[in-house]
């Protein structure tokens, strides 16, 4: 099964995708090239030139210490000596660890890249997502504090791990949360086949598993449109990525054995995926209810100086459980019930602040968790209650909202299918490190309290439902659809 945008196409993609309804055409797309083939490390000189850099400039190559092996050799030696022997002079820009063992993106990594780059400065980041964020964000800041042209960026993408490679967002930990910021694209993404294919399997099935964010995170964006809340939905996404589940049926073979096609195929889906976001603006095409669960998981572990798993891996189980629970209110909610007891759905201010600040004490006592995510919900709660009427209606209008849910989301059965053929962890106790039960519990229940956007979560927390009835049959069902052998 082949793409019908394949963003390996050059010029004709560009037209192709500008066609697509919901295409920002004022913005256009302002990438230059991404490229999926075998060898594309040994025209690197070539694509920074591409990407407007020149060899007379200084070439910052921002890494992390991560040892990387390419066709049985080290990877970033194999990418200085080929950037030196076209005439090059990279400068390491190295990334180092905090106290966790892992390098995060935040302001001190932003920061310190920063204060080595010049407005005269080209940059190559070499790493996957958290790297390439690091490095673009860096580069965004400097323009903006010092003005000047845009600094000549291309992305050399280590692994099939997350779509952060062609977004031109960048998700930062502010106070431990996560917050996705306006940053820029990169003129140039470079994926090479043979590095791909070597990267470490659970990377790989990972950038799997952050796609499938999609079989809910899709149905989320549409209900906060329909609740009055959001007003940015449209199907582009939908329309450029295609039918994701077949996709990944089709290929997960050669995604699970990593052959070239099957590392080309995935890199593009993953520049789709960063695509779709960036050109509609905003992350909510494929970062709904299973992103904010996610999102608590990585602050529970942040908060415990504990390694985060692996982003994507850690999405798509996050997602067994967040269709699992669109599955069961889309079968059990009444919304008669609702529209006889109106007022139960709209808790205060002051409600909210309380639990919002008991809950997060458990995490951080200084109270920073609680004042960060407060100022968010703030603004969801305020449109939530002033929004009163488009929940009435689409109460009213049940069947109809029903039934576009429906058609949104795909239940956990199909994605557990995706994750067992290109062989992804299928439970949270397969993640390393793994969260436990209870810190997973925790995260589904508060996941809708750290950010403005509303989901199907918010449902669950603003009704007077039993939210331990919708966290014990959302977790059984993933377990049990987790565990399934075929
Ligand atoms: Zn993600």
């Amino acid at each position: 099964m082949t793409l019908t945008y394949d963003p390996g196409g050059g010029e004709a993609f560009k037209a192709a995708i500008s066609r697509i309804p919901g295409f920002p055409a004022a913005e256009g797309l302002p990438m230059r090239f991404m490229v999926f083939e075998s060898n594309a490390l040994l025209r690197l000189g070539g694509y920074l030139a591409q990407a407007g850099a020149q060899p007379s400039q200084p070439l910052a190559v921002v890494m992390d210490e991560t040892p990387m092996r390419r066709a049985g050799a080290d990877l970033k030696a194999q990418v200085l000596a080929v950037l030196r022997a076209a005439g090059w002079q990279p400068q390491v820009i190295a990334l180092t660890p905090d106290t966790t063992g892992q390098v995060h993106t935040d302001f001190g990594q932003i920061r310190q890249v920063q204060a080595q780059l010049t407005p005269t400065t080209a940059l190559l980041a070499v790493g996957s997502g958290t790297v390439t964020d690091v490095a673009k964000h860096a580069a965004y800041c400097l323009q903006q504090e010092q003005g000047g042209p845009a600094l000549p960026f291309v992305v050399y993408q280590t692994a099939n791990s997350v779509s952060a490679y062609t977004s031109n967002m960048a998700p930062v930990f502010v106070e431990g949360v996560k917050r996705t910021l306006p940053s820029r694209y990169p003129d140039g993404l470079v994926c090479d086949l043979e590095t791909l294919a070597d990267a470490p399997p659970e990377m790989t099935v990972a950038g799997v598993g952050d796609l499938l964010a999609a079989f809910n995170s899709y149905a989320d964006w549409w209900l906060a449109g329909r609740l009055g809340l959001d007003h940015t939905y449209t199907e582009f996404a939908q329309t450029l990525m295609g039918p994701l589940d077949e996709i990944f049926l089709a290929n997960a073979e050669a995604i699970r054995t990593r052959t070239p096609a099957g590392m080309a195929l995935l890199a593009k889906l993953i520049a789709l995926g960063g695509l779709a976001m960036s050109l509609s603006r905003a992350t909510a095409p494929l970062s709904g209810f299973e992103h904010v669960v996610s999102h608590v998981l990585d602050l529970e572990a942040e908060q415990a100086r504990r390694p985060l798993a692996q982003h994507g891996s850690q999405v798509a189980l996050a997602t067994l459980l967040t269709t699992a629970a669109y599955d069961r209110f889309l079968t059990t909610f009444r919304p008669g019930d609702a529209l006889e007891d109106l007022n139960a759905w709209y808790p205060s201010a002051e409600t909210m602040q309380a639990r919002i600040e008991s809950a997060f004490a458990y995490l951080d006592e200084t109270g920073a968790v609680a004042a960060e995510c407060w100022a968010d919900y703030q603004l969801k709660l305020e449109q939530w209650h002033a929004q009163r009427a488009a929940f009435t209606a689409a109460l009213l209008d049940w069947p109809a909202v029903q039934a576009r849910l429906r058609a949104l989301t795909q239940r956990p059965e199909r994605a557990a299918q995706i994750l067992r053929a290109v062989d992804a962890p299928r439970r949270f106790q397969d993640l390393t490190p793994a969260p436990s039960e209870a810190e997973v519990r925790f995260a589904f229940l508060h996941a809708p309290l750290i950010r403005k956007r509303l989901t199907l979560g918010d449902l669950l927390v603003f009704g007077p439902g039993d939210k331990e009835a919708a966290w014990h049959s959302a977790w059984d069902r993933a377990q049990w659809v987790g565990g399934l052998e075929k």
